[in-house]
């Protein structure tokens, strides 16, 4: 999908459902102890945005690519934090991936990006991994959104938050739960961080599809995320 530079428009609208957020669940703000004995760290939100270049990831039934939907999301994520005055680091900004000259096949290619984003992501002090996917399934029915998480301490608090509030928000009758990522997740087996992937809604639902087509669903998305790592940093000793 295109993605006009003429998007600042909803800069004030996120900020306002940033803003909203925020004042609602600080009342659930919980402050983490401080042992004395940790190394704070500052946190640093990397943004990685699922599948991209030969890997296109799910594809819908009406050709929709889920690497472009994750990337849209990903892309007014970045612009969100910054305009909150975080910088944050990408895995990727476009469509487009440089793979290594031997890669040659799509799966040596996917391997090739795998690896590289982990080692972009491992050399992020304080790194806080937000992985953006969409999910598939093979009957139309099922939908909602839901978050995995790492391995590392925090990951799961961290998921558990955003679950919480993506439910909340976008989709009051979620009964999906936040719940440790898959052995086979490569990102989230092997992040050195604190580390979540959000399955933002399924290509495979026409009504959860015709949703995530929309700017405006892309935008809440992005901005319950943001709001939802600025609520865990800014609770957490890290
Ligand atoms: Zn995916």
């Amino acid at each position: 999908m295109k993605r006009t530079l003429k998007i600042k428009w909803w800069f004030p609208l996120a900020a306002t459902v940033i803003l909203a957020m925020l004042a609602l669940l600080s009342v659930r703000e919980k402050r983490a102890a401080w042992t004395g004995s940790e190394t704070v760290q500052t946190p640093v939100l990397v943004i990685d945005a699922g599948h991209g270049g030969a890997d296109g990831g799910a594809v819908a039934a009406d050709g929709t690519q889920e690497s472009d939907i994750n990337l849209d999301i990903a892309l007014r994520l970045r612009d969100l934090a910054r305009f909150w005055g975080t910088e944050p680091v990408m895995t990727r900004q476009g469509s487009d991936i440089s793979y290594p000259a031997d890669a040659e096949s799509i799966a040596q290619k996917k391997v090739a990006d795998q690896h590289s984003r982990l080692e972009l992501i491992n050399a992020t002090p304080g790194a806080v991994l937000l992985s953006i996917h969409q999910n598939k399934y093979p009957a139309a029915a099922p939908s909602g959104i839901q978050v995995f998480y790492g391995a590392e301490a925090g990951s799961e608090e961290l998921a558990k938050l955003t679950q919480g509030n993506l439910t909340a928000q976008l989709c009051p009758n979620n009964r999906r739960v936040a719940a440790p990522a898959d052995r086979g997740v490569y990102l989230m087996k092997n992040a050195a961080c604190r580390a979540m992937l959000v399955e933002c809604g399924f290509l495979s639902n026409p009504e959860e599809l015709i949703k995530l087509k929309t700017d405006a669903y892309r935008l809440e998305l992005a901005a319950v995320l943001l709001a939802s790592y600025m609520q865990y940093t800014r609770g957490t000793v890290t």
